[in-house]
């Protein structure tokens, strides 16, 4: 199976755990452990054998709440650490899985496009005003600002450390927008500098000119 965590694959041996029951049936957790160097976290489903059917559920997972959103591998931390918490987080938090999304906006602005400023909404508007992004990815990016009302309540949040009211959505939002972002300053570099490299390698074997 895939861990939910860290999304390597890895061969899952599960243990069951008995519960108890109740009015709506047997329960039971199954548990097993990733078994991956870096990881090594457990994972953990909730289930119950309905009385009537005995029918085993599927099981909901409990631990982690949800499955990491795969990050591509080009993507460096803190930035990758900071995104797959924002995302595990998201079922139980979305005020704190936002705050995680923005606090990693605003290094990833700050460090990939240079533009310092202690407002998040002030960084948005600099790395708009410096029209380097794709159109689609800059109106996404733009509408950030509207997430939790976030250029209105955003005095506050940094001077209370405040953490804003945001839905779902909204924090769901913030993740696309990061991952758009992500293509743009780290797989689409590695994907054209790749393409270059194997054009240059055909090239050197043909006795032709390099790219530069
Ligand atoms: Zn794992």
């Amino acid at each position: 199976m895939i861990c939910p965590h860290c999304q390597t694959a890895f061969t899952e041996e599960w243990s069951h755990l008995p519960l108890g029951r109740d009015e709506n049936g047997w329960w039971w957790v199954s548990r097993t452990v990733c078994d991956a160097d870096h990881c090594r976290k457990v994972i953990a489903r909730l289930g119950r054998t309905d009385w009537e059917t005995s029918a085993p559920s599927e099981g909901v997972l409990v631990r982690p709440r949800s499955t990491a959103r795969p990050v591509p591998p080009e993507v460096p931390d803190p930035y990758h650490a900071d995104f797959v918490e924002a995302t595990l987080i998201l079922p139980d938090s979305p005020k704190a899985s936002a705050a995680l999304s923005r606090r990693c906006l605003q290094s990833l602005i700050r460090n990939e496009a240079q533009i310092e400023n202690q407002r998040l909404s002030d960084q948005i508007q600099g790395l708009l005003d410096s029209a380097r992004l794709p159109s689609w990815l800059s109106e996404n990016v733009d509408a950030i600002r509207n997430v939790g009302n976030l250029g209105a309540h955003e005095t506050k949040d940094l001077h209370t450390g405040e953490i804003v009211d945001v839905e779902p959505e909204e924090a769901e939002w913030l993740l696309e927008v990061l991952e758009g972002l992500f293509d743009f300053y780290f797989v689409q570099p590695a994907v054209q500098s790749r393409k270059r490299e194997a054009l240059n390698e055909k090239l050197e074997r043909a006795g032709k000119p390099q790219l530069k």
